[in-house]
């Protein structure tokens, strides 16, 4: 085409402010959310297209990279752009509510989807991961997902501890890209935070972006300071450098080690790329992962096997230990842990009862990129869902404890119904002015009605429709029926290939009249799949919502 179109680079930071680099504010919104994912203040290693979850990536190469951003530059108002596992590979014309963006990312058949026959794809070429939020451009750093672990957190502190947190801690391992918000989600309920990370690199990434307080070589000098803090009532979080499997025996035989809650959000979906195994320096790993990364998930399996059997001993010993969805117990199994399932999963345990409320990670981020308009919608929101106790508590805490990376954006677990008023008011703010650009609305793919993934969101359901994943389809047909900006189905995200099937959303609030009718439509429906979801499982309170409140146009079929 004769459009001249400008070259962008992983790492760089996304455009801010009113000025298109295309064609409209849906292919703009696409477009800065693709170079946000890779900002290098955002993503965990931009010079390999890699956001976080191991090796989840936005894009499959760098060539792919930029004829992404291109063909958004170029892409007309009616025209949708078609990504095959994070390669642009062909526009059609659509119409002007149909998504500019159509995504599938790893998807393969069910007899083939494990990681050897992916990994063969992928050196050929052929395929990217795109983990949850990484291959559906809405991944919004370590925030994205504090909430969701600050509600976690919070539900196991008041089931186990009557809500008592002062003088209690948290332990787990993996200071990561979604790991990396324990710490800070730990210190927001008033616990205290205790953790494993092999890879100086990633916790000093954390203390730099203020998720975590401080970072240990020596195994008695954390101790001290724990126990210091513990004493002392004030909620403070530790990072241990060291591979969890050496370090987590060593603590399990000191008298001091009591914590209050155990989990991990190690990597260990992806035992080739994700894990460090036991004795493997970062150099080493890197090196092995490239020259014989069949040696490399054998010793990562070995490792993991021994990890998984310090958190049945914590276990053992009474401390409430719980999968944080990485399929660690999956993994385990495989090397012969045959009760590594004793170990219960965080959705059944936690998160379940939200689900059934059509609640989950409603998350928006500002185009502007100017942090008032960010000011001004958490006001707003405060006020809107003044009525709500956790919501006031949330958006007081977030905006002081949280610091922006990259885009300007919040995170916000919201219901069925309340995900459509926040929507809308949004979009108000933007018609009116207030605000000063366009907001992207999405949310992550662990979401209520969104989601396949037995060892995870659909653990355990009531009807045993755990591996069902018709249900993450007709999420993602119905999205892109309604209108919504970009959408995503993806397979292997959080628990890797084979494990799990998920469908992504994104909505741009433009402020324009037709955007607040595709708004309407998308943020009615999307949550309103989880109420289907768990109303046909046999949950009472799904079943409730559907019959009290979906007396308009949706509702379950009768
Ligand atoms: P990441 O790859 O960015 O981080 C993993 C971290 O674990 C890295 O910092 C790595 O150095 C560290 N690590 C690996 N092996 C270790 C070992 N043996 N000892 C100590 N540290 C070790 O991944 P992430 O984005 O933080 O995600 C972590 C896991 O959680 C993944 O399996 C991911 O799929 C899953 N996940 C969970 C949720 C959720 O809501 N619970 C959401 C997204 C992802």
């Amino acid at each position: 085409s004769s459009f001249t179109t400008k070259i962008f680079k992983p790492g760089e930071s996304a455009p801010r402010g009113k000025k298109l680099n295309t064609k409209g504010w849906l292919q703009e919104a696409a477009l800065r959310m693709l170079l946000n994912n890779l900002d290098k203040e955002v993503a965990e290693n931009p010079e390999e297209l890699v956001v976080y979850g191991g090796r989840g990536k936005a894009a499959r190469s760098i060539q792919d990279f930029q004829k992404i951003t291109q063909a958004l530059q170029d892409l007309e108002d009616d025209e949708s752009l078609l990504i095959q596992s994070g390669s642009p590979v062909a526009r059609i014309k659509t119409w002007k509510n149909a998504p500019r963006v159509l995504i599938a990312n790893s998807n393969l058949v069910g007899n083939w989807a494990n990681w050897d026959h992916f990994d063969e794809l992928e050196k050929k070429g052929l395929m990217m991961y795109g983990q949850m939020t990484a291959g559906s451009w809405i991944y919004i750093g370590s925030q994205g997902i504090v909430q969701g672990t600050y509600e976690t957190f919070n539900e196991a502190f008041h089931q186990h501890y009557q809500g008592k947190t002062k003088g209690k801690y948290v332990f787990s391992a993996g200071l990561g890209g979604m790991g990396g918000a324990q710490p800070l989600a730990a210190v927001l309920t008033g616990a205290c935070f205790l953790g494993v990370e092999v890879d100086r690199k990633r916790a000093e990434m954390r203390v730099k972006s203020k998720y975590l307080d401080e970072i240990y070589d020596n195994i008695d000098l954390a101790m001290k300071s724990l126990n210091n803090h513990l004493e002392n009532g004030v909620a403070k979080s530790i990072a241990i450098i060291g591979n969890v499997v050496d370090i987590l025996p060593k603590l399990l035989e000191r008298k001091d080690f009591k914590p209050s809650l155990v989990t991990d959000q190690t990597s260990a979906h992806d035992p080739v790329y994700g894990y460090i195994p036991q004795g493997y320096s970062m150099e080493k790993v890197e090196q092995l992962r490239k020259e014989n990364p069949k040696l490399v998930e054998k010793d990562a399996l070995v490792s993991i096997a021994k990890h998984v059997k310090c958190l049945l001993e914590l276990k053992k010993r009474g401390v409430p230990t719980f999968d944080y969805g990485n399929n660690i117990r999956a993994m385990a199994k495989k090397e012969g842990v045959e009760n590594a399932f004793d170990i219960k999963g965080f959705v059944p345990e936690y998160i379940r009862p939200l689900f059934c409320k059509g609640k989950g990670p409603f998350r928006f981020a500002m185009l502007s990129g100017d942090q008032s308009d960010l000011k001004k919608a958490d006001a707003a929101l405060t006020n809107l869902f003044s009525d709500y106790e956790d919501i006031q508590r949330w958006l007081k805490l977030a905006p002081e404890r949280i610091s922006v990376q990259g885009l300007p954006a919040r995170i916000l677990w919201l219901g069925y119904g309340d995900r459509l008023k926040a929507g809308l008011l949004l979009n108000q703010m933007v018609k009116n002015g207030e605000i000063s650009c366009p907001i992207v609305i999405g949310r992550d793919h662990l979401d209520c009605g969104s989601v396949a993934s037995p060892y995870r969101e659909t653990e355990a359901m009531k009807d045993g429709s755990d591996a069902v994943a018709d249900w993450a389809l007709l999420n993602a047909f119905g999205n892109i029926a309604s209108g919504a900006s970009w959408v995503s189905f993806h397979h292997g995200g959080g628990v890797g290939m084979g494990y799990s099937l998920h469908a992504g959303m994104v909505i741009v609030a433009d402020g324009s009249d037709e955007a607040a009718e595709r708004l309407k439509r998308v943020l009615t429906f999307d949550p309103a799949m989880g109420i289907f979801r768990h109303a046909d499982a046999g949950y009472e309170t799904s079943q409730q919502i559907a019959r009290e409140q979906m007396t308009g146009e949706v509702g379950v079929s009768s």
